[in-house]
């Protein structure tokens, strides 16, 4: 059940004549047969006495009684047990108490699943039926939720996550009482409900939490534009679901990707807003996709995603309308451009389960559209023909020899210069663009 790493870190304390636990997800996941990435390991010795004990510790966060031993390439994370005191702004414990009993430190934790310890002896400790409760598959609070949650709201974040990852129900007071303190959601930094919604999403089937942070009311507080999708008849025979629905299929069926399964979410977000009827009742949403992939970025940078995540997320949502494959060359190029390379992968990921989330009438030509257009993409990109300015063989240097500075006529002059190397690639020369671009600027003193 321990690994000898986890025996040898855990004897060398239990020689200082101190206890040591295995403790939390390890031991969690080790019962539910999953693997185990990180070990949290719980003890009566401060952290002082830690750093004594072993050779490489990092005070990772030494005022919280956590230290990590690096043992063997790996670390571990030991921490003094804790009797958290109160928690006066529903995050954070105003102050951080040691304590010598292991059954303080289990009390503070947030699940009864994360409070099963593992002792040298391989002995499994249980003060809460965590045990039981991993055997019916259920995330319940230790103690009362309303208290645990008025604590630290993040905690009903985490409710829903392990839910979701572990494919378990929360306990029926504890779903309860996420309802009744939702709203206490919004004491929390973006960044830590960021990284539980990542987690949510990354799970096997995100719909499952992403449909509980709904009906709990936690999404309400999160992502309050998400909430227009909910029930929204799309009036379309394309379509046989709502928005909503719709959203939580494509979810599902894209790969555990961060950028694509946030992409997913909110491909069509601002359909409700863009709808209209034509006369014989059929829903449009026109321009649904320039106006989703602003609130995305929106969001976003609400939530502090990095730039570069946030960039794909709105470059894939900009872009995940399946237009026309009958494009020419130039219009491939084009795409792949607005796309980038590197995303293209990502994108038909993303059209494909946008396909599949349809109605069944609708799309089995959607697929061989995509194929010709990924057939259209891969062919050109195998050519290396240029694809946008910065494949120019003409730079800004040259521009400003023949005369033309930055400014607007630069850039309708460099549009031109792209559009017919797009189309002749085999011009793509220095003499030949320069060439083209005086016929150009004579064209312009002509006029
Ligand atoms: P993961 O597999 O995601 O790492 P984990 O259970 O190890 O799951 P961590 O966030 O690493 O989760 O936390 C380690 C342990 O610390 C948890 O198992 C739990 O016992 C406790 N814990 C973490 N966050 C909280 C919290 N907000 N409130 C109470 N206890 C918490
Ligand atoms: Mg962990």
């Amino acid at each position: 059940m321990l690994n000898k790493n986890i025996k040898y870190i855990i004897r060398k304390i239990e020689a200082h004549n101190f206890k040591a636990y295995l403790v939390g997800g390890a031991v969690r996941n080790f019962l539910l047969g999953l693997e185990v990435s990180d070990f949290d390991i719980t003890t009566n010795a401060l952290p002082q006495d830690i750093e004594g004990i072993f050779h490489k510790t990092i005070p990772t966060g030494k005022k919280y009684g956590t230290i990590t031993v690096i043992h063997d390439n790996s670390s571990y994370e030991v921490t003094t047990f804790r009797s958290d005191g109160t928690y006066s702004d529903g995050r954070r414990p105003d102050s951080v108490r040691f304590s010598t009993e292991l059954i303080e430190d289990l009390k503070r934790r947030d699940f009864t699943i994360n409070a099963i310890c593992i002792d040298i002896d391989e002995k499994l400790i249980d003060y809460f039926n965590g045990i039981e409760d991993i055997k019916n598959k259920i995330v319940r609070c230790i103690g009362n939720p309303d208290e645990r949650f008025t604590e630290d709201a993040l905690r009903m974040m985490r409710a829903v996550r392990f839910m979701t990852q572990l494919k378990f129900t929360l306990d029926e007071n504890t779903r309860l009482s996420i309802i009744k303190n939702s709203d206490l959601i919004k004491n929390i930094s973006v960044e830590r409900i960021r990284e539980e919604l990542n987690k949510i999403l990354l799970s096997d089937k995100p719909s499952d939490g992403i449909r509980m942070i709904v009906d709990t009311g936690l999404m309400k507080q999160i992502i309050p534009e998400f909430m227009d999708t909910i029930g929204f008849n799309q009036h379309n025979p394309y379509h046989d679901k709502d928005v909503f629905e719709h959203t939580m299929e494509v979810l599902d069926s894209t790969k555990s990707k961060l950028s694509l399964r946030l992409a997913a979410l909110f491909h069509d977000i601002s359909k409700p807003e863009c709808f209209t009827q034509d006369e014989s009742g059929r829903g449009h949403f026109y321009e649904h996709e320039v106006k989703s992939s602003e609130r995305a970025k929106l969001i976003m940078e609400r939530l502090k995603y990095p730039n570069d995540i946030t960039e794909d997320v709105r470059v894939l949502v900009r872009y995940h309308l399946l237009k026309s494959v009958d494009m020419k060359d130039k219009g491939v190029k084009r795409y792949i451009n607005n796309v980038g390379i590197d995303r293209l992968e990502n994108m038909f990921d993303l059209n494909i389960a946008d396909i599949k989330g349809k109605s069944k009438i609708a799309d089995t030509s959607g697929f061989e559209r995509l194929e010709i257009l990924r057939e259209k993409c891969r062919n050109i990109i195998e050519r290396k023909e240029p694809l946008s300015r910065k494949d120019l063989k003409i730079n800004g240097r040259d521009l400003e020899a023949l005369g033309i500075e930055k400014g607007h006529i630069y850039t309708e002059v460099l549009n031109k210069v792209l559009d017919l190397v797009l189309e002749f690639p085999e011009r793509n020369s220095k003499e030949e663009l320069k060439k083209y671009v005086l016929s150009l600027v004579n064209e312009q003193s002509d006029k």
